[in-house]
């Protein structure tokens, strides 16, 4: 489904992703694991398109279309979902109105009708049990006072809403206590499934005690430098990022 070949990009002329290639397909689950500022969260907005960051060597092909000539907003109705490791604040933007918005798009490129907001309502209330949310967060202002947790949640919420074919989650472990973890990993868990691929980027292990991963690949300087299965994570909880970066030298 992903198919991504020998990626350079950065930002100003600066390389931050130094050749990544990685393939995944449908039913699988991806972790991505690495130190603070090897470029994890540089590749998941590459993916995405964020307008900020210069591919500058590279494909990326999604169901064998290339996704580079595509805006970000294309990408999304195509089915790549990326949520962000600082999600935003926008005040004045209602949740539930911005997420029937999101689904609306989607629905309008499959050619079918648009929802109104009692008939998103019912969906989306289905969709807040399954990431275990409080139906009181549809009234609010997308993530306007949210805590960390909170926000995290609602990028699951987002995910759960959009159902995509490939769900991009971006330290969506940081920032949450085990409660949460454990309500966060359990709505992934759920969206998880054979028709849909997933890639976690975490910087702790912790979060594949409750998501198993079939994949782990290790991310330094902007490189995948060693993949595995979830031993591999085990691994580098215990001997530290150094020792992968030593061990492939
Ligand atoms: P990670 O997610 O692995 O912690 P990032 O992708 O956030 O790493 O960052 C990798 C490096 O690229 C860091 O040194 C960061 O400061 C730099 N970088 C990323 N985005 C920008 C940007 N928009 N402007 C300047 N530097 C950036
Ligand atoms: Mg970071
Ligand atoms: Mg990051």
């Amino acid at each position: 489904m992903l198919e991504i070949k020998d990626l350079h990009a950065g930002f100003e002329g600066v390389e931050i992703v130094k050749g990544v290639s990685l393939t995944v397909n449908r039913g699988e689950v991806h972790a991505i694991m690495g130190p603070n500022g090897s470029g994890k969260s540089t590749l998941s907005k590459v993916l995405a398109g964020h307008p900020a960051y210069e591919v500058t060597a590279g494909s990326i092909t999604f169901d064998g279309k290339n996704i580079l000539d595509m805006d970000p907003e294309q990408r999304a109705l195509e089915g790549i979902f990326l949520g962000f490791q600082y999600p935003v604040e926008i005040p004045g933007v209602n949740n539930a109105e911005f997420l029937r918005m999101a689904y609306n798009a989607q629905r309008v490129h499959k050619g079918e009708d648009e929802l109104d907001p009692l008939e998103f309502d019912d969906l989306l209330v289905e969709k807040m049990k399954l990431v275990s949310m409080d139906p009181r967060y549809k009234d609010r202002a997308l993530n306007d006072g949210f805590s960390g947790g909170e926000k995290k949640k609602n990028e699951i919420l987002q995910m759960a809403v959009l159902n995509p074919q490939l769900g991009l989650l971006d330290e969506t472990d940081s920032g949450l206590d085990i409660d949460a973890l454990k309500a966060v990993s359990a709505g992934i868990n759920k969206l998880a499934s054979k028709d849909n691929a997933l890639i976690l980027i975490t910087h702790y292990q912790r979060l594949l005690n409750y998501i198993e991963p079939h994949f782990v690949h290790v991310f330094s300087h902007g490189k995948i430098v060693k993949s595995g299965d979830k031993k591999l994570a085990l691994e580098v909880e215990e001997q530290g990022y150094d020792w992968v970066a030593t061990a492939t030298k």
